[in-house]
């Protein structure tokens, strides 16, 4: 690969020289390349204000097409700056399964990527360092992980470096202290990446406190935002108090899956622990007897299984194939029982209903969460059960807390009051909205 001239450097230095139309004519064909006829004016700032030289902090809700905001730089810095040898960027992302299915796409559109991982071979960590690939993901811990340490500091690599990204970026202010405290060491690898680098953080959601969080903590300067609101007018919110058994909960849904059968709501239930998950799916199975396979009677064998499960203990081709029944709209799958960390890997169109089998800690993973559903835009459900013990954690946020007791706030006003860019004026009427504006809604077809 030939070796970059010394204007390269410079104009990824200062980045003035560029002028917007051009930035976005170019941008255009990235578009077309990825299949994209037109862009959203987000995916345009966003973009844009990236390649003019300024931090970007993007909040744009799932299934938005925010990945693309990345996606797109290092063939778009190509094209700006008809290069000789490809631009990298490089990927924070949190999960395995997130970052495949990435890879994929990526290749499908003939862009080239790499998933860096503990174990991997010399050979691919020097493809890695040599820039190869126009795209690299890493988990955070690999970027701190000294097997890895002279394949980031490499000079080849930093020479194709345009982008520094952290996806889900929320997981930084998340997991940042306990949990995964390699999210809090990224804002210190600014002064090991070369000065033209940027960052661009993109998340779903983020109140106003996490973003702020975020950016303190990436040591982000003066960060360009490019928000929309997460809320989904389309989604109808309730909350119930877990008090009955598992069976005397479910059975609305064990009921909905004997009638409807494979024409049940598409549903992804979120469980806190691998054994809920467990508890839930036997439940499913017990109750449903033979009917738990579509056509009643089918061999018991994932695809024609109405419920399945989804998490760390399956493996990695009944992931697949869960996957793909579930993405099928014609598929028998209907109800994926999931815990948090594996439900993330699950970004299928068509899903109608998320139930919340326990309450998430906080608001920003609630939200993204039940984004999961209606992505088409046509009316979903977000169902939670708590229990007097969820709420009782020491690190349950006060505002998911409220959430959950609150018996006289629209639940979509409780959990989006501290979101800066929502706006009650858009709220959905009384029973569109949720379960206790239903109560005193005022419509036609609830007053008679
Ligand atoms: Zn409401
Ligand atoms: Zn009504």
């Amino acid at each position: 690969m030939a070796k970059r001239s010394r204007d390269e450097y410079e104009c990824r230095d200062k980045k003035t020289a560029l002028q917007k139309e051009s930035i976005e004519a170019a941008l255009l064909i990235c578009a077309t390349q990825f299949g994209y006829e037109t862009l959203k004016e987000e995916q345009k700032r966003a973009v844009v204000s990236f390649v003019e030289g300024n931090d970007v902090f993007v909040t744009l809700p799932t299934g938005f097409g925010k990945s693309f905001c990345y996606f797109c730089l290092p063939l778009l810095f190509d094209i700006l700056y008809n290069k000789t040898s490809w631009s990298v960027a490089l990927v924070v992302s949190p999960l395995n399964a997130l970052m495949s299915d990435q890879v994929q796409l990526l290749k499908s559109k003939g862009i080239s990527a790499v998933i860096c991982g503990y174990g991997d071979k010399e050979e691919n960590k020097s493809l890695v360092s040599g820039g190869t690939f126009q795209i690299v993901f890493t988990p955070p811990e690999i970027l701190f992980d000294k097997e890895w340490t002279e394949v980031f500091r490499s000079s080849s690599l930093h020479d194709r470096l345009v982008a520094f990204i952290v996806d889900e970026a929320h997981c930084v202010k998340k997991w940042g202290k306990d949990f995964r405290k390699d999210y809090s060491k990224l804002g210190g690898l600014r002064g090991l990446l070369p000065s033209g680098v940027h960052f661009m953080a993109l998340t779903a959601t983020a109140s106003n406190f996490t973003r702020n969080e975020v950016i303190r903590s990436l040591g982000m300067t003066k960060p360009v935002m490019i928000i929309r609101s997460p809320d989904k007018p389309n989604l109808y919110y309730s909350v119930m108090e877990k008090t009955e058994s598992i069976e005397d909960t479910f059975k609305p849904v064990i009921e909905e899956l004997r009638k409807l059968r494979h024409n049940t709501k598409k549903t992804i239930i979120f469980c806190r622990t691998y054994q809920d998950c467990c508890d839930l799916y036997l439940t499913f199975r017990s109750s449903l007897g033979v009917e738990f396979t579509n056509p009643i009677g089918a061999p018991d064998y994932s695809i024609f299984r109405m419920v399945e499960m989804f998490t760390a203990v399956n493996t990695p081709s009944l992931k697949q194939s869960i996957l793909a029944s579930f993405s099928n709209p014609r598929g028998h799958m209907r109800i994926v029982i999931a815990t948090v960390a594996f439900g993330m890997g699950i970004d299928c169109a068509g899903v109608r209903r998320i139930i919340h089998w326990g309450a998430p800690s906080d608001v920003d993973c609630y939200i993204q969460e039940t984004g999961r559903a209606g992505r088409d835009g046509d009316r979903a459900f977000a169902d939670l059960y708590y229990s007097k013990r969820d709420i009782g954690v020491t690190f349950m946020e006060d505002c998911m807390k409220n959430y959950c007791t609150n018996r006289s706030m629209c639940r979509r006003e409780s959990l989006f009051q501290s979101f800066q860019s929502y706006s009650p004026l858009q709220k959905p009427i009384g029973c569109l909205c949720c379960d206790l504006c239903a109560i005193v809604c005022e419509c036609s077809f609830c007053k008679f």
